[in-house]
Protein backbone atom coordinates (compact mmCIF):
# COMPACT_ATOMS: atom_id res chain seq x y z
CA UNK A 1 0.00 0.00 0.00
CA UNK A 2 1.36 3.47 -1.01
CA UNK A 3 1.16 6.08 1.66
CA UNK A 4 -1.47 7.91 -0.68
CA UNK A 5 -3.91 4.36 -0.16
CA UNK A 6 -3.05 4.61 3.61
CA UNK A 7 -4.29 7.93 3.83
CA UNK A 8 -7.16 7.18 1.65
CA UNK A 9 -8.02 3.72 3.65
CA UNK A 10 -7.88 5.26 7.10
CA UNK A 11 -10.23 8.25 5.96
CA UNK A 12 -12.64 5.51 4.72
CA UNK A 13 -12.77 3.82 8.32
CA UNK A 14 -13.66 6.89 9.64
CA UNK A 15 -16.57 7.29 7.70
CA UNK A 16 -17.51 3.72 8.08
CA UNK A 17 -16.95 4.25 11.95
CA UNK A 18 -19.69 7.12 12.31
CA UNK A 19 -22.03 5.78 9.54
CA UNK A 20 -21.29 7.68 6.69
CA UNK A 21 -19.61 5.95 4.41
CA UNK A 22 -21.37 6.16 1.17
CA UNK A 23 -21.17 3.79 -1.85
CA UNK A 24 -22.69 3.61 -5.34
CA UNK A 25 -25.16 1.35 -6.00
CA UNK A 26 -26.30 0.93 -9.92
CA UNK A 27 -29.52 1.95 -9.99
CA UNK A 28 -31.29 1.57 -13.51
CA UNK A 29 -34.07 4.26 -14.44
CA UNK A 30 -36.20 2.88 -17.40
CA UNK A 31 -39.19 4.89 -17.05
CA UNK A 32 -40.06 8.00 -14.66
CA UNK A 33 -40.79 6.12 -11.33
CA UNK A 34 -39.35 2.60 -10.87
CA UNK A 35 -35.33 2.02 -10.35
CA UNK A 36 -33.85 -1.04 -10.64
CA UNK A 37 -31.06 -1.90 -7.83
CA UNK A 38 -29.73 -4.65 -6.02
CA UNK A 39 -32.19 -7.06 -8.58
CA UNK A 40 -35.63 -5.28 -7.12
CA UNK A 41 -37.87 -2.96 -8.92
CA UNK A 42 -38.32 0.18 -6.67
CA UNK A 43 -40.67 2.67 -6.52
CA UNK A 44 -38.36 6.13 -6.40
CA UNK A 45 -39.43 8.87 -4.14
CA UNK A 46 -36.03 9.85 -4.33
CA UNK A 47 -35.37 11.25 -7.87
CA UNK A 48 -35.43 14.99 -8.77
CA UNK A 49 -37.21 14.21 -12.14
CA UNK A 50 -40.63 15.70 -10.75
CA UNK A 51 -42.34 15.74 -13.92
CA UNK A 52 -40.84 12.45 -14.81
CA UNK A 53 -39.66 14.56 -18.06
CA UNK A 54 -35.99 12.41 -18.50
CA UNK A 55 -38.59 9.92 -19.96
CA UNK A 56 -40.87 11.95 -22.05
CA UNK A 57 -41.18 10.74 -26.08
CA UNK A 58 -41.33 14.07 -26.84
CA UNK A 59 -38.42 14.99 -24.92
CA UNK A 60 -36.29 11.91 -26.01
CA UNK A 61 -37.57 12.19 -29.96
CA UNK A 62 -35.57 16.23 -29.57
CA UNK A 63 -32.69 14.49 -27.97
CA UNK A 64 -32.53 12.15 -30.69
CA UNK A 65 -33.11 14.61 -33.43
CA UNK A 66 -29.93 16.79 -32.42
CA UNK A 67 -27.76 13.99 -31.74
CA UNK A 68 -28.34 12.78 -35.43
CA UNK A 69 -28.14 16.26 -36.58
CA UNK A 70 -25.03 17.88 -34.76
CA UNK A 71 -23.28 14.98 -33.02
CA UNK A 72 -22.45 13.58 -29.70
CA UNK A 73 -20.67 16.98 -28.36
CA UNK A 74 -20.06 20.25 -28.38
CA UNK A 75 -16.61 20.27 -29.65
CA UNK A 76 -15.68 23.48 -27.47
CA UNK A 77 -16.51 25.76 -25.08
CA UNK A 78 -19.52 27.87 -26.06
CA UNK A 79 -17.28 31.18 -26.73
CA UNK A 80 -14.98 28.80 -29.32
CA UNK A 81 -17.56 26.75 -31.45
CA UNK A 82 -19.36 25.06 -28.99
CA UNK A 83 -22.05 27.44 -29.53
CA UNK A 84 -24.92 25.21 -31.57
CA UNK A 85 -27.65 26.37 -32.98
CA UNK A 86 -29.69 24.68 -30.48
CA UNK A 87 -28.57 27.02 -27.32
CA UNK A 88 -30.62 30.36 -29.16
CA UNK A 89 -33.62 28.68 -28.47
CA UNK A 90 -33.14 27.13 -25.01
CA UNK A 91 -32.12 30.17 -23.95
CA UNK A 92 -35.46 32.28 -24.97
CA UNK A 93 -38.02 28.82 -23.40
CA UNK A 94 -35.95 29.94 -19.81
CA UNK A 95 -36.26 33.84 -20.78
CA UNK A 96 -39.70 33.54 -21.44
CA UNK A 97 -40.42 31.44 -18.21
CA UNK A 98 -38.81 33.78 -16.01
CA UNK A 99 -39.93 37.27 -17.74
CA UNK A 100 -35.85 38.15 -18.16
CA UNK A 101 -34.32 39.88 -20.70
CA UNK A 102 -31.83 36.99 -21.14
CA UNK A 103 -30.45 33.14 -19.92
CA UNK A 104 -26.83 32.23 -20.12
CA UNK A 105 -26.88 28.15 -19.98
CA UNK A 106 -24.00 26.66 -18.02
CA UNK A 107 -22.50 22.92 -18.14
CA UNK A 108 -24.67 22.06 -14.96
CA UNK A 109 -26.17 23.94 -11.80
CA UNK A 110 -23.13 23.47 -9.46
CA UNK A 111 -21.32 25.22 -12.64
CA UNK A 112 -23.40 28.10 -12.68
CA UNK A 113 -22.95 28.94 -8.89
CA UNK A 114 -19.31 28.45 -8.67
CA UNK A 115 -18.91 30.82 -12.15
CA UNK A 116 -21.94 33.76 -11.16
CA UNK A 117 -20.75 34.54 -7.78
CA UNK A 118 -16.89 34.86 -8.41
CA UNK A 119 -18.01 36.94 -11.64
CA UNK A 120 -19.60 39.19 -9.55
CA UNK A 121 -18.14 39.86 -6.51
CA UNK A 122 -14.43 39.46 -4.90
CA UNK A 123 -12.61 40.00 -1.82
CA UNK A 124 -13.72 43.42 -1.34
CA UNK A 125 -17.11 42.09 -1.35
CA UNK A 126 -19.98 40.49 0.83
CA UNK A 127 -21.72 37.64 0.11
CA UNK A 128 -24.36 37.11 2.72
CA UNK A 129 -25.93 33.10 2.74
CA UNK A 130 -28.32 30.95 4.18
CA UNK A 131 -27.02 28.80 6.34
CA UNK A 132 -28.86 25.77 4.47
CA UNK A 133 -28.21 27.29 1.00
CA UNK A 134 -26.83 24.32 -1.71
CA UNK A 135 -23.50 23.62 -1.44
CA UNK A 136 -22.56 24.58 -4.74
CA UNK A 137 -23.85 28.28 -3.47
CA UNK A 138 -21.48 28.24 -1.19
CA UNK A 139 -18.62 26.81 -3.18
CA UNK A 140 -19.35 29.81 -5.19
CA UNK A 141 -18.76 32.25 -2.51
CA UNK A 142 -15.81 30.74 -1.08
CA UNK A 143 -14.24 30.98 -4.51
CA UNK A 144 -14.90 34.61 -5.47
CA UNK A 145 -12.77 34.85 -2.02
CA UNK A 146 -15.88 36.96 -0.26
CA UNK A 147 -16.46 38.44 2.94
CA UNK A 148 -18.86 35.16 3.40
CA UNK A 149 -21.55 35.00 6.41
CA UNK A 150 -24.11 33.06 6.88
CA UNK A 151 -27.85 33.84 8.09
CA UNK A 152 -29.71 31.31 10.36
CA UNK A 153 -32.25 29.72 7.70
CA UNK A 154 -34.83 31.95 6.77
CA UNK A 155 -34.50 34.32 9.76
CA UNK A 156 -34.78 37.25 8.20
CA UNK A 157 -33.98 39.37 11.32
CA UNK A 158 -30.63 37.77 11.16
CA UNK A 159 -29.92 38.59 7.99
CA UNK A 160 -31.07 42.29 8.11
CA UNK A 161 -28.54 42.33 11.40
CA UNK A 162 -25.98 41.08 9.56
CA UNK A 163 -26.08 43.91 6.95
CA UNK A 164 -26.70 46.51 9.07
CA UNK A 165 -23.39 45.42 10.79
CA UNK A 166 -21.47 44.29 7.92
CA UNK A 167 -22.69 46.25 4.22
CA UNK A 168 -21.21 49.41 4.93
CA UNK A 169 -17.85 48.08 4.92
CA UNK A 170 -17.98 46.14 1.60
CA UNK A 171 -18.37 47.79 -1.68
CA UNK A 172 -20.44 45.14 -3.44
CA UNK A 173 -22.96 42.45 -1.92
CA UNK A 174 -24.97 39.17 -2.81
CA UNK A 175 -27.55 37.74 -0.62
CA UNK A 176 -27.53 33.88 -1.77
CA UNK A 177 -30.21 31.36 -1.15
CA UNK A 178 -32.52 28.18 -2.35
CA UNK A 179 -35.59 29.05 -3.79
CA UNK A 180 -36.33 25.86 -2.46
CA UNK A 181 -34.61 24.70 0.19
CA UNK A 182 -33.13 20.84 -1.70
CA UNK A 183 -33.00 18.97 1.66
CA UNK A 184 -36.49 20.56 3.52
CA UNK A 185 -38.58 21.45 0.62
CA UNK A 186 -39.79 24.93 2.43
CA UNK A 187 -39.37 27.98 0.55
CA UNK A 188 -37.62 31.14 1.12
CA UNK A 189 -39.26 34.33 1.65
CA UNK A 190 -38.32 35.90 -1.21
CA UNK A 191 -40.40 39.32 -0.93
CA UNK A 192 -38.80 39.72 2.26
CA UNK A 193 -35.38 39.22 0.84
CA UNK A 194 -35.71 41.23 -2.02
CA UNK A 195 -37.09 44.24 0.35
CA UNK A 196 -33.51 43.56 2.46
CA UNK A 197 -31.91 43.47 -0.77
CA UNK A 198 -33.04 47.09 -1.92
CA UNK A 199 -32.80 48.43 1.64
CA UNK A 200 -29.20 47.18 1.72
CA UNK A 201 -28.12 47.88 -2.07
CA UNK A 202 -27.70 44.15 -2.38
CA UNK A 203 -27.96 41.86 -5.08
CA UNK A 204 -30.39 39.15 -4.25
CA UNK A 205 -29.41 35.68 -6.04
CA UNK A 206 -31.64 32.63 -6.37
CA UNK A 207 -31.26 29.15 -6.65
CA UNK A 208 -34.49 27.94 -8.26
CA UNK A 209 -33.33 23.82 -8.69
CA UNK A 210 -36.27 22.89 -6.90
CA UNK A 211 -38.91 25.22 -7.94
CA UNK A 212 -38.84 25.24 -11.94
CA UNK A 213 -41.60 23.00 -12.53
CA UNK A 214 -43.18 22.77 -9.56
CA UNK A 215 -44.37 25.64 -8.14
CA UNK A 216 -45.25 28.96 -9.41
CA UNK A 217 -47.40 27.02 -11.93
CA UNK A 218 -44.07 25.60 -13.08
CA UNK A 219 -42.20 28.96 -13.52
CA UNK A 220 -40.37 28.77 -10.02
CA UNK A 221 -39.78 30.17 -6.40
CA UNK A 222 -40.08 33.84 -7.79
CA UNK A 223 -43.68 33.27 -8.95
CA UNK A 224 -44.97 31.40 -5.81
CA UNK A 225 -45.34 34.03 -3.48
CA UNK A 226 -48.03 36.79 -2.89
CA UNK A 227 -45.84 39.68 -4.53
CA UNK A 228 -43.78 39.00 -7.16
CA UNK A 229 -40.46 39.83 -5.83
CA UNK A 230 -37.44 41.55 -7.78
CA UNK A 231 -34.58 38.82 -8.29
CA UNK A 232 -31.87 40.13 -10.46
CA UNK A 233 -30.03 37.19 -10.67
CA UNK A 234 -32.55 33.69 -11.15
CA UNK A 235 -30.49 30.84 -11.28
CA UNK A 236 -31.37 27.28 -11.97
CA UNK A 237 -31.15 23.74 -13.42
CA UNK A 238 -32.06 21.67 -16.01
CA UNK A 239 -31.81 18.26 -14.40
CA UNK A 240 -34.35 18.17 -11.71
CA UNK A 241 -37.58 18.99 -12.84
CA UNK A 242 -36.70 19.34 -16.79
CA UNK A 243 -35.11 15.84 -16.49
CA UNK A 244 -31.94 16.26 -18.21
CA UNK A 245 -28.68 18.14 -17.30
CA UNK A 246 -26.98 21.94 -17.42
CA UNK A 247 -27.60 25.23 -15.68
CA UNK A 248 -28.47 28.47 -16.17
CA UNK A 249 -29.03 32.21 -15.68
CA UNK A 250 -31.95 33.83 -16.24
CA UNK A 251 -30.72 38.19 -15.59
CA UNK A 252 -30.70 41.70 -17.76
CA UNK A 253 -28.59 41.09 -20.77
CA UNK A 254 -26.07 43.20 -19.24
CA UNK A 255 -25.62 40.57 -16.43
CA UNK A 256 -25.56 37.62 -18.86
CA UNK A 257 -23.02 39.21 -21.40
CA UNK A 258 -20.41 39.98 -18.03
CA UNK A 259 -21.11 36.38 -16.98
CA UNK A 260 -20.56 35.25 -20.27
CA UNK A 261 -17.15 37.06 -20.46
CA UNK A 262 -15.82 36.93 -16.64
CA UNK A 263 -17.87 32.78 -15.60
CA UNK A 264 -14.80 30.61 -15.44
CA UNK A 265 -17.01 27.77 -15.64
CA UNK A 266 -18.70 29.36 -18.55
CA UNK A 267 -15.63 30.29 -20.01
CA UNK A 268 -13.03 26.94 -19.61
CA UNK A 269 -16.15 24.23 -19.72
CA UNK A 270 -17.15 22.62 -22.68
CA UNK A 271 -20.56 23.33 -24.16
CA UNK A 272 -23.52 20.74 -23.65
CA UNK A 273 -24.15 18.20 -25.88
CA UNK A 274 -26.94 18.83 -28.22
CA UNK A 275 -29.16 16.36 -27.33
CA UNK A 276 -29.07 17.38 -23.77
CA UNK A 277 -29.64 21.29 -24.77
CA UNK A 278 -32.69 19.96 -27.03
CA UNK A 279 -34.13 17.95 -24.43
CA UNK A 280 -34.19 20.50 -22.34
CA UNK A 281 -36.03 22.64 -24.74
CA UNK A 282 -38.78 20.23 -25.52
CA UNK A 283 -39.50 19.50 -21.45
CA UNK A 284 -39.30 23.41 -20.81
CA UNK A 285 -42.30 23.62 -23.67
CA UNK A 286 -44.26 21.13 -21.53
CA UNK A 287 -43.41 22.95 -18.41
CA UNK A 288 -45.14 26.03 -20.04
CA UNK A 289 -47.88 24.65 -21.41
CA UNK A 290 -49.42 21.95 -19.34
CA UNK A 291 -50.45 23.56 -15.91
CA UNK A 292 -52.07 20.27 -14.72
CA UNK A 293 -48.95 18.13 -14.96
CA UNK A 294 -46.89 20.87 -13.09
CA UNK A 295 -49.18 21.02 -10.59
CA UNK A 296 -49.12 17.25 -9.70
CA UNK A 297 -46.18 16.96 -7.51
CA UNK A 298 -47.50 19.52 -5.06
CA UNK A 299 -50.67 18.03 -5.33
CA UNK A 300 -49.36 14.34 -4.70
CA UNK A 301 -46.52 15.85 -1.70
CA UNK A 302 -49.34 17.50 -0.22
CA UNK A 303 -52.02 14.17 -0.20
CA UNK A 304 -48.71 12.39 1.52
CA UNK A 305 -48.30 15.06 4.22
CA UNK A 306 -51.84 14.98 5.27
CA UNK A 307 -52.45 11.28 5.64
CA UNK A 308 -49.03 11.04 7.36
CA UNK A 309 -49.61 13.86 9.72
CA UNK A 310 -46.29 15.94 8.61
CA UNK A 311 -46.97 19.35 8.28
CA UNK A 312 -48.37 20.62 4.68
CA UNK A 313 -45.52 20.49 1.74
CA UNK A 314 -44.80 23.68 0.47
CA UNK A 315 -42.85 22.37 -2.43
CA UNK A 316 -42.37 18.35 -3.77
CA UNK A 317 -39.71 17.57 -1.18
CA UNK A 318 -40.75 16.20 1.73
CA UNK A 319 -38.46 15.73 5.22
CA UNK A 320 -38.70 13.09 7.54
CA UNK A 321 -35.73 13.61 10.20
CA UNK A 322 -34.89 11.19 12.27
CA UNK A 323 -31.40 12.72 13.50
CA UNK A 324 -28.79 9.66 13.81
CA UNK A 325 -27.25 8.57 10.44
CA UNK A 326 -28.05 4.96 11.81
CA UNK A 327 -31.75 5.59 12.45
CA UNK A 328 -32.10 7.03 8.87
CA UNK A 329 -30.55 4.43 7.25
CA UNK A 330 -32.78 1.83 9.07
CA UNK A 331 -35.72 3.60 8.22
CA UNK A 332 -34.67 3.65 4.39
CA UNK A 333 -34.27 -0.13 4.27
CA UNK A 334 -37.15 -0.62 6.19
CA UNK A 335 -39.55 1.12 3.04
CA UNK A 336 -37.43 -0.79 0.56
CA UNK A 337 -38.42 -3.92 2.13
CA UNK A 338 -41.66 -2.30 1.27
CA UNK A 339 -40.32 -2.05 -2.30
CA UNK A 340 -39.88 1.98 -1.50
CA UNK A 341 -36.88 3.59 -2.67
CA UNK A 342 -36.06 6.46 -0.10
CA UNK A 343 -32.68 7.46 0.32
CA UNK A 344 -30.98 8.19 3.84
CA UNK A 345 -29.77 12.14 3.37
CA UNK A 346 -27.05 12.31 6.17
CA UNK A 347 -24.20 14.83 6.79
CA UNK A 348 -22.66 16.57 5.36
CA UNK A 349 -25.20 17.06 3.13
CA UNK A 350 -27.84 18.00 5.69
CA UNK A 351 -26.33 19.52 9.70
CA UNK A 352 -24.99 17.05 12.16
CA UNK A 353 -27.68 15.53 14.59
CA UNK A 354 -30.59 16.04 10.91
CA UNK A 355 -30.29 13.17 9.54
CA UNK A 356 -32.89 12.13 7.53
CA UNK A 357 -35.55 10.44 4.96
CA UNK A 358 -35.85 13.03 2.03
CA UNK A 359 -38.77 12.26 0.02
CA UNK A 360 -39.39 13.54 -3.61
CA UNK A 361 -43.25 13.78 -4.92
CA UNK A 362 -43.39 13.34 -8.66
CA UNK A 363 -46.31 14.06 -11.05
CA UNK A 364 -46.91 10.19 -11.90
CA UNK A 365 -47.13 8.71 -8.34
CA UNK A 366 -50.30 6.86 -8.06
CA UNK A 367 -52.08 8.20 -4.76
CA UNK A 368 -52.81 4.09 -3.98
CA UNK A 369 -48.81 4.40 -3.46
CA UNK A 370 -48.44 7.63 -1.64
CA UNK A 371 -50.86 6.35 0.85
CA UNK A 372 -49.36 2.98 1.34
CA UNK A 373 -45.49 5.50 2.15
CA UNK A 374 -47.37 7.38 4.08
CA UNK A 375 -48.96 4.56 6.52
CA UNK A 376 -45.25 3.02 6.55
CA UNK A 377 -43.71 6.51 7.51
CA UNK A 378 -46.68 7.30 10.03
CA UNK A 379 -46.52 3.61 11.40
CA UNK A 380 -43.33 2.61 11.18
CA UNK A 381 -40.65 5.20 10.78
CA UNK A 382 -42.35 8.21 13.11
CA UNK A 383 -43.76 5.72 15.28
C1 LIG B 1 -29.09 19.85 -7.55
C2 LIG B 1 -28.85 21.25 -7.13
C3 LIG B 1 -27.87 22.03 -7.73
C4 LIG B 1 -26.88 21.47 -8.70
O1 LIG B 1 -27.44 21.32 -9.94
P1 LIG B 1 -26.76 20.31 -10.98
O2 LIG B 1 -27.32 20.76 -12.28
O3 LIG B 1 -27.20 18.95 -10.59
O4 LIG B 1 -25.29 20.49 -10.88
C5 LIG B 1 -27.78 23.35 -7.36
N1 LIG B 1 -28.58 23.88 -6.42
C6 LIG B 1 -29.52 23.14 -5.80
C7 LIG B 1 -30.37 23.79 -4.77
C8 LIG B 1 -29.67 21.81 -6.13
O5 LIG B 1 -30.57 21.06 -5.48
Amino acid sequence: MTALDHFAAQKLRDLEARQLRRRLIESARTDGIYVARNGRRLISFSCNDYLNLSHHPKVKEAAIGALERYGAGAGASRLVTGNHPLFAALESRLTSLKQTDAACVFGSGYLANAGIIPALVGKDDLVLIDELAHACLWAGARLARANVLAFRHNDMAHAAALLAEFRPQHANAIIATDGVFSMDGDLAPLPALATLARRHDAWLLVDDAHGLGVIGDGRGSRFAHDELPEVPLQMGTLSKAVGGYGGYLCASRTVTDLIENRARSFVYSTGLPPATVAAATAALDIIADDHDLVAKPLRNARRFTAAAGLPEAQSAIVPVVLRTAERALAASRRLEDEDFLVVAIRPPTVPEGTARLRLAFTAAHADADIDRLAELVHDRVLA
